[in-house]
């Protein structure tokens, strides 16, 4: 039997922001968590700060999904998990909740920050691309040719080939996303992620999907763990359309939470309503969550 749980924080003047860098079973050392902390610490107050500055919703996303990519240990952007084939691909979701505008990279290679393509197609007619147009579009944009492996995870992929325990490799954890809120009351969401780890290749992650990212102006949510499960539920608009329907964000986790583990998944959340509620939830046992609001940083790390 699945349990869930679902954590909540109320709203408070000025701007939000809540990140995440995955979830999954307990994490292999309680040494890994200090580490985590301080670096989605820093990258909270980082983008908190943007905010209260008067950034906007999306260009903070775009920042802190960067800032995320750009730390090995999750996997996302540089030291994102290897597939099958022992290639990175990586996918990544941005939607803007004031226009309610969603795009993405699918399977996206040798780029460094596969949430600045999603940030350019924002603005165009085709909004989500995969596999050969992201190096088309990487290439129109100027976009420098950049290799994310780093050896720690080229490491792991040669133990897991040699074990042939490949296609059943499961990352342990390490997607990102980031979800904000803007002094001016506007939200958006990214997530980014280099899969599952050893999965076939041509796989398509939630992440770029509504399924793993979506935004109105009533809240916005990004997701983590395993895609087909979040797939499955159509997690983020889901808990999403029902903050629109008038279930408050607490009770839209809580309900959309519980069904999952009902149906025995493998997913955690974290979101922001209008108002300006935090919440975050899972299924799994550890969700890596950090939130800035009212001046105060908080986490959903486990105790070290
Ligand atoms: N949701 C991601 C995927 O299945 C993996 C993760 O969140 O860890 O591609």
């Amino acid at each position: 039997m699945v349990s869930h749980s679902v954590f909540h924080q109320p709203s408070a003047p000025g701007p939000q922001v809540i990140i995440h860098g995955g979830a999954g079973a307990t994490l292999k050392s309680k040494g890994a968590v200090p580490p985590l902390r301080e670096s989605l610490y820093h990258i909270v107050r980082t983008i908190y700060n943007h905010l209260t500055q008067g950034m906007g919703a999306v260009e903070a996303v775009v920042i802190g999904c960067q800032l995320l990519e750009d730390d090995p240990q999750f996997n996302a952007g540089t030291g994102a998990v290897l597939q099958s084939d022992g290639q990175v691909r990586l996918s990544a979701a941005l939607m803007d909740g004031r226009t309610q505008t969603f795009s993405g990279v699918i399977n996206a290679q040798r780029v460094q920050y596969p949430i600045t393509l999603a940030e350019f197609l924002q603005t165009q007619n085709d909004r989500v691309i995969a596999d050969a147009g992201t190096v088309e579009l990487a290439r129109e944009l100027h976009t420098p040719l950049y290799n994310p492996i780093t050896p720690k995870r080229l490491q792991e992929w040669v133990n897991e080939s040699k074990d042939g325990a490949l296609m059943n490799l499961v990352s342990e954890m390490g997607t990102i996303g980031v979800v904000v809120r803007d002094t001016q009351g506007h939200l958006a969401a990214g997530t980014s992620t280099g899969g599952k780890g050893g999965e076939r290749i041509g796989r398509v992650s939630d992440s770029a999907m509504p399924a793993g990212t979506y935004a109105n102006d009533c809240a916005a949510i990004s997701c983590t763990g395993i895609g087909e499960d979040i797939i499955n539920e159509c997690l983020a608009a889901r808990i999403v359309l029902r903050v629109t329907d008038g279930l408050d964000l607490h009770q839209a986790f809580e309900r959309s939470l519980a069904e999952s583990a009902q149906r025995g998944r493998d997913l955690g959340a974290i979101g922001l309503d209008a108002q300006g509620n935090i919440a975050w939830g899972k299924t799994t046992e550890v969700i890596l969550a950090a939130y800035g609001t009212n001046n105060i940083v908080g986490d959903a790390l486990p105790t070290a």
